[in-house]
């Protein structure tokens, strides 16, 4: 779509739009002015032989961006069907609910009259927001979340652009991965203690942290129990990640090492699916990895799955045979088309937005009624119909880690490649980026010391 901007240059706010409601940029094309007042904004857009127009109005003591965005909204809603996150753009929905909320507001009436939110989604944003006003109540000041990130999998998955280590190319750095590791963990914990911080949740993510041999995962976990207080923690979960790589054992050291909380994700239970995805496990691989779960004392298990998968015309009977194992978590992602994934590449045929959005709410009725609440989500860039990923749980299984980390509630400190530690102070938020790549993480301790002292400073900045 080609985009002409008169008498602005908000280019990333309208592109936003651009992205919600032609994401394919098919042709057509679309002005977009704002008065010269900056009060009003007009957008005029022509796409498949038909013209819409669209108004709205600046609000007063606020960026023209918001007014930009609707006004392209009431254009494109006239051409396409109404995205099921209406006019609101970004990938925190929840957010914007905490702040109506915060209002005094009913944060579900709020969306849908205020952005034109459908009214299954408000209702859904306005539970999250639930969810994470519960949390920040508990939060204290110096409470934080650790990270500990194991960017090695076993393949590439399809979908996948994230920068992990398939193991078989890099198999040589484990051991010195998990070495460099227990040293920034030792490091960590000396700052944390300095700081008088209280750890309140570890997430284990990846990657595909189940990659991990039980001794190598064993001395983490000791490493972990030896230099931070543990007995204020109130969660530790650990994303094992894909059934093929969960072994009895593991899950034992696991167990053994204090984690409360595991993931086992399977993504789809059908082999042309899986086959599709280059997930080289079968479905009765992830029932296996379950039971073992359970039988190594899981009682809070989380499971992925997503919809619009290459090949996937049974999403919802994949759902229906995890609700039947009773996990306490079950995460419903929506397929992005990542750049840098095989999907993108190959442009590979996926679900379409309709029929994603056909699968989305046939799984939300089927997750409330088996009793499931969501408890966070977020929307991710490149998903077709700008749809959402969302966690639900049971009531009381809320995975505290999401929310902190969705909802910016506390500081997270990242630990191991690829990570991004995220300070939180207040309404300020902080990030210090990690070296990307394992051997780079392995070569240079300098920047993870350089992060540390930076993250120590953070806190004891005079007006923090
Ligand atoms: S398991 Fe996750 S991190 Fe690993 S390749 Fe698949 S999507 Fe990427």
């Amino acid at each position: 779509m080609t985009l002409t901007l008169i008498g602005h240059n908000r280019k990333f706010a309208v592109e936003q739009a651009v992205l919600n409601y032609f994401p394919k940029r098919d042709g057509g094309s679309a002005v977009v002015r704002l008065s010269e007042s900056g009060r009003l904004a007009s957008a005029m857009i022509e796409y498949n032989g038909k013209t819409a127009r669209g108004r709205a109005w600046t609000q007063p003591g606020s960026s023209p961006d918001n007014a930009l965005r609707f006004a392209f909204y009431r254009a494109a809603k006239q051409i396409v069907t109404p995205p099921p996150w209406g006019a609101l753009t970004g990938v925190r929905p929840v957010k914007k609910a905490l702040e109506i909320r915060g209002g005094g507001h009913n944060v579900a009436a709020e969306l849908s009259r205020r952005y034109d939110v459908s009214p299954a989604r408000a209702k859904m944003a306005a539970d999250c927001a639930e969810s994470a006003a519960s949390l920040r109540e508990r939060l204290k000041p110096g409470d934080f979340a650790l990270y500990i990130g194991i960017p090695f999998c076993p393949t590439r998955c399809a979908y996948c652009s994230f920068v992990s280590s398939a193991v078989q190319k890099e198999r040589r750095l484990t051991r010195e991965y998990l070495d460099t590791l227990r040293e920034e963990i030792e490091l960590a914990g000396e700052t944390v203690r300095e700081l008088g911080l209280r750890l309140r949740s570890i997430y284990w993510g990846g990657g595909t942290p189940a990659i991990l041999e039980p001794d190598g995962l064993s001395l983490l976990l000791c490493k972990l129990r030896e230099v931070f207080a543990l007995d204020g923690l109130w969660e530790h979960t650990f994303e094992a990640g894909r059934p093929d790589a969960v072994t009895a054992e593991k899950l034992q050291a696991a167990r053994e090492g204090g984690v409360t909380r595991i993931s086992v994700n399977p993504q789809a239970l059908h082999q042309n699916v899986l086959d599709a995805i280059g997930r080289k496990h079968t479905p009765e691989q992830f029932f296996e990895a379950f039971e073992l779960a359970r039988k190594a004392g899981f009682s809070n298990i989380n499971t992925d799955l997503i919809a619009g998968l290459p090949g996937d015309s049974r999403f919802l009977d994949s759902l229906e045979n995890i609700l039947a194992l009773c996990p306490e978590n079950i995460t419903v992602h929506t397929l992005a088309k990542k750049r840098g994934s095989r999907v993108a590449q190959e442009n590979m045929q996926v679900g379409s937005a309709p029929a994603v959005a056909e699968m989305l709410d046939g799984a939300n009725g089927l997750l409330q009624n088996a009793g499931y609440n969501p408890y966070y989500l977020y929307r991710q860039k490149f998903t077709e119909g700008g749809f959402e990923n969302t966690g639900w749980s049971k009531p009381g299984y809320e995975c505290l880690y999401n929310l902190c980390m969705m909802e910016e509630l506390c500081t997270v400190l990242s630990l191991g490649a690829g990570g991004v530690t995220k300070w939180v102070g207040g309404s300020r938020i902080e990030r210090l980026f990690h070296c990307k790549y394992p051997l780079e993480y392995i070569q240079r301790r300098d920047i993870m010391k350089d992060n540390l002292s930076a993250f120590a400073e953070l806190y004891r900045r005079p007006n923090r």
